[in-house]
């Protein structure tokens, strides 16, 4: 316990809680550390922390431009330890290097946007409709709660902690219990970029006990959420008993599309990488394949070549494009629903197994899998998996396309690949998802709102808006 990483709570770091979570490396199977874990005690003691730093005249006084400044401070110490940062992620959840590191510099960057935003968003004067002057303006919340999951914890904990902060609010951040290390270092750069103790407090530990406690305490009056749907629901029905609002970033099962007519090479390229990056665990992983029925074998075959072709290793080795799945038991999830497609008939074309490589054999690793021959209406094609399975699916037209691929309870995002751009916009606009791709995949910017539709979530983040979902508007008449 004693060597247990510590939790942080104003500008404490405490082992003492008397629980702890392991933290394993998923290429290895190797033990990484202990990480001290917050019960009850420790909730109940962060919001008491968190409500008086939100509250502080010093904090709450403070201008837009001086809070950007300190947002600034944490972007550049992120960009320093950027390595650090990255190192911590991939010992985790077993991404990449190059990912990794590339999202330890997105979360720099996320703080930088959100400086920027801080100190230029404006209030606006609302039209009068008799002798006052009306306007409105936004305050924020007080103490928020950020619950992050374990495939990006880098750049989801940036998005959620820097707009919540920019707003104003002290913050209690529970990272996902796979995953603790880099929110308890981006706690660690806050302090030391100079934000008053107590604005981020970082509280590592399990859903069912601190982000519970967490959702429920009634000094939190706001729940900033990414995780699975059935989580979420639950978290939504907690709230809607104290009546608290919440913002939930959910599951998907995008469809990605391929018209006869697309640029073959370059849809095969982003429908790869659309679902083997990061082997597969992205809520936005193009996990269905649509393909028009013309090209459909041609399309296959190209996926089915790159996924052979991607150079599967330790995520630290030189040149690794695919890593293992973040844990063990979620590996296992990952086969179990493969081999029930494989049983209701599914054609598991490439993958489908354990790698054939001796150094991989300690870790969590699944090879890129791409089924085909079943229908939209399969549980594999309706089922978030969140790991490298790609279904296949033929389409004749747009209607049979739109038809099959609205088919989901899940509406996060969609890609499009097609030479004929009245057909992408028509498409576009009738996809029911959150974001539309068109000829290209997975571009994602900080400068854009993203969420979902239907069982995919609730609410906005990025962009300006992002920093607006942490405020409430007021109303003010002067006669
Ligand atoms: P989970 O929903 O299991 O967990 C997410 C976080 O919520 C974790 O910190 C978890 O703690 C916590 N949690 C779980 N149950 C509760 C509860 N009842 N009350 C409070 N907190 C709770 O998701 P995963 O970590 O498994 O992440 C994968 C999921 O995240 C996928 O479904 C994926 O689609 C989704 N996701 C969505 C994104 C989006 O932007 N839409 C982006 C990335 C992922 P614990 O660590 O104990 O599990």
């Amino acid at each position: 316990m004693a060597d247990a990483k510590p939790m942080l709570i104003g500008d404490e770091w405490i082992n003492d809680s008397g629980a702890v979570l392991k933290s394993t490396n998923p290429a290895t199977g190797a033990t990484n550390y202990e990480v001290c874990a917050a019960t009850r005690a420790e909730v109940n003691r962060a919001v008491d922390t968190a409500r008086q730093a939100a509250s502080a005249s010093t904090w709450q006084g403070m201008l837009p431009h001086q809070r950007a400044r300190l947002l600034s401070g944490v972007a550049e110490l992120i960009e320093a330890r950027a390595d650090e940062f990255a190192s911590l992620q991939m010992r985790e959840n077993g991404k990449v290097w190059r990912e990794c590191r590339a999202q330890a510099l997105s979360a720099s960057a996320i703080f930088r946007y959100y400086a920027a935003v801080c100190e230029t968003i404006t209030e606006s004067l609302t039209p009068s409709r008799g002798n006052y002057v009306s306007m409105t303006v936004h305050e924020p919340y007080g103490v928020v709660a950020a619950i992050t999951p374990w495939n990006s914890p880098l750049t989801m904990e940036a998005q959620k902690v820097a707009p919540a902060i920019a707003a104003g609010n002290a913050v209690i951040l529970k990272p996902s219990e796979i995953t603790s290390s880099p929110a308890l270092e981006l706690g660690r750069a806050a302090l030391e970029a100079g934000l008053p103790p107590g604005i981020l407090n970082v509280l590592p530990g399990s859903g069912a006990v601190a982000g519970d406690a967490l959702v429920r305490h009634p000094g939190v009056q706001f729940v900033s959420f990414t995780g699975g749907t059935e989580s979420g629901r639950r978290i939504a029905a907690a709230a809607a008993e104290k009546l608290m609002p919440v913002a939930l970033e959910l599951g998907g099962k995008s469809p990605h599309v391929v018209f006869a007519d697309a640029d073959i090479d370059a849809a095969v390229a982003a429908v790869s990488d659309g679902i083997f990056e990061g082997s597969g665990q992205s809520c936005v992983a193009g996990s269905r394949l649509f393909v028009q029925r013309s090209v459909h074998d041609r399309v296959l075959a190209g996926i089915v070549e790159r996924a052979k072709a991607l150079r599967i290793d330790l995520p630290d080795a030189p040149g690794a494009q695919f890593g293992p799945l973040a844990s063990f038991p979620h590996r296992d999830r990952v086969a179990a629903i493969v081999d029930k497609a494989k049983a209701e008939g599914g054609d598991v074309v490439t993958g489908g197994g354990r790698p054939p490589f001796e150094k991989l054999s300690g870790g969590a690793y699944y090879l890129p899998t791409v089924i085909a021959g079943l229908a939209n209406t399969a549980g594999i094609c309706q089922q978030e998996i969140f790991g490298p399975v790609l279904c296949v699916l033929p389409f004749d037209d747009e209607d049979d396309l739109l038809q099959q691929a609205n088919d989901s309870v899940y509406g996060l995002a969609a890609g499009i690949w097609t030479a004929d751009y009245r057909c992408a916009w028509r498409v576009a606009r009738k996809l029911e998802a959150g974001t539309v791709w068109v000829n290209t995949y997975k571009q994602l910017s900080i400068s854009t709102p993203f969420g979902g539709f239907k069982q995919s979530g609730i609410g906005r983040e990025k962009g300006t808006g992002g920093l607006r979902l942490y405020q409430q508007e007021k109303s003010l008449y002067f006669g």
